[in-house]
């Protein structure tokens, strides 16, 4: 027998989806929505629709954005474009305060082993942007593991005949770190130490 009444069993199983949330932590926001005000509750659930509804990819960068285009793509010069595998890359980059230049955000990262392949994440639509010939640099700031080096070697060999500058991230970035995950003043360095490839 489940110990849960099942309106709150349903809660706990939903709150124990999200990223490092075990059992018990989802246990403890469980009953503390049970607890809140009826008012209270619906702010919450209403936030989670509204974000889902609101937010989408920006047609540009493909980053998060409740606009069309994003304030990124919208003010900044578009002639260097940082290549990066996720949203929370490009959280992570702008925390270190270091670039002033454009996201390209490519959802994932070529992966064999999981069948992505180059036509699965958004290589088309950064070629796209690269040919209207104000791009003069493109920085590849995948992750330092296998699948974020491959995609790296992958994009810049499509993108080096067109006289464009490729360039990589340099490994202040740890082997085998997330961007998301590097500290401010390594990201820095990895973005300041870049090498051409
Ligand atoms: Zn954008």
């Amino acid at each position: 027998m489940n110990v849960f009444i099942e309106p709150i069993a349903k809660l706990i199983n939903k709150f124990s989806s999200l990223p490092g949330v075990g059992s018990k932590t989802a246990q403890r926001y469980a009953y503390k929505v049970i607890s809140m005000s009826e008012e209270e509750a619906e702010e919450f659930a209403e936030a989670i629709i509204s974000a889902k509804r609101k937010v989408h990819y920006c047609a540009e960068c493909g980053n998060f954005t409740d606009e069309d285009v994003c304030e990124i793509c919208k003010n900044r010069s578009k002639e260097i474009i940082c290549v990066v595998k996720e949203p929370k890359d490009v959280l992570a980059l702008e925390k270190a305060d270091r670039f002033n230049g454009v996201y390209h955000v490519l959802h994932g990262t070529i992966n064999p082993i999981e069948g992505v392949g180059p036509n699965d994440i958004r290589i088309k639509e950064l070629l796209a942007r690269i040919s209207d010939g104000v791009t003069k640099e493109v920085i590849m700031a995948t992750n330092p593991d296998v699948e974020g080096e491959a995609t790296a070697m992958y994009i810049a060999k499509l993108i080096k005949p067109l006289g464009i500058k490729v360039t990589r991230i340099a490994h202040g970035v740890a082997v085998g770190q997330d961007i998301e995950y590097a500290d401010i003043g390594s990201l820095t360095r990895a973005l300041s130490d870049r090498r051409e490839l």
